[in-house]
């Protein structure tokens, strides 16, 4: 890490506002560009090596003598073995299964996509004052942040998304354009002491992998490489394990 002068930043992205006196610098960090691509590569590569996907709502679970029964919205399904990585939406089926309930919140946070201005700035930039993220990605600046506990029902009040834009003013020498900018929200699957459930459960016929909170994109890779060791086996290391609640 290394501070940054008013005139080291205005060097590096001339593009802030003169305004900003001084910053943190973080060398050796990175981000998807596209993370929806991202997605896609995965799905491709998976199939590519044999994964079939079938895309289904699993409405219910239950165990069986040697495996999980599901009930699907397109019918029944049974497995020897489940994964539950359905996000902030794991806890039902997390209960269906195992018996418990599991302390598993939202935190509801927004972003605003500003497609015109993907050039405006080099890297991604936080802002320590007013709490929020600019990123450029390949489809545009993405401002992002704030967090809203409202659970999973209520509809998303995307004046937060817009209140993004709001933050950003000031920060550059001309204000962001907001031409053909989408907001959105998404549900931050949270714990109460922040790390998440890596288990495996019910003999091994249930795996589960939920509540990555702010990183889990950033935490993708390791808590996948650590399913395959659970599938095969492996023990759940003690600080991510479900009955820690209990
Ligand atoms: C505004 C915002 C910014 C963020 N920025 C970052 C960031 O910069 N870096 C980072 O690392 N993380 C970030 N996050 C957090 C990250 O998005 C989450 O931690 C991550 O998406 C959790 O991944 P997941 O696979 O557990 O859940 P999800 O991504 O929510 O995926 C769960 C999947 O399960 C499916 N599902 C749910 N219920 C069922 C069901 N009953 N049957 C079948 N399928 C079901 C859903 O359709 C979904 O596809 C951000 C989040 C928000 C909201």
């Amino acid at each position: 890490m290394a501070f940054w002068s008013a005139e080291a930043i205005r060097k590096a992205a001339p593009q802030l506002s003169e305004q900003i006196q001084g910053g943190l610098f973080f060398p050796g960090t990175g981000h998807f560009l596209d993370p929806y691509q991202v997605v896609r590569e995965l799905v491709r590569a998976a199939e590519a090596n044999g994964v079939q996907f079938l895309k289904r709502q699993v409405l219910d679970a239950c165990q069986e003598e040697h495996g999980v029964s599901l009930t699907t919205d397109q019918g029944a399904l049974t497995a020897r073995q489940v994964l539950i990585a359905c996000g902030a939406h794991s806890a039902k089926l997390t209960a269906a299964l195992t018996g418990k309930a599991v302390p598993l919140d939202t935190e509801r946070g927004y972003h605003l996509m500003l497609p015109h201005e993907q050039h405006r700035l080099p890297f991604a930039v936080t802002s320590l004052e007013r709490k929020f993220i600019m990123t450029p990605l390949s489809g545009g600046l993405r401002l992002a942040g704030t967090v809203e506990f409202a659970g999973l029902d209520r509809p998303a009040n995307m004046q937060r998304a817009w209140q993004l834009h709001r933050l950003s003013q000031g920060l550059f020498r001309k204000d962001l354009s907001t031409q053909g900018a989408t907001p959105w929200m998404g549900f931050r699957p949270s714990l109460p002491d922040s790390l998440p459930v890596i288990d495996r459960v019910c003999d091994a016929r249930v795996l589960l992998a939920f509540g990555h909170q702010h990183l889990g994109l950033t935490q993708a890779a390791v808590t996948a490489e650590w399913v395959a060791e659970l599938a095969n086996g492996g023990q759940a290391l003690r600080p991510y394990r479900l009955d820690r609640f209990y």
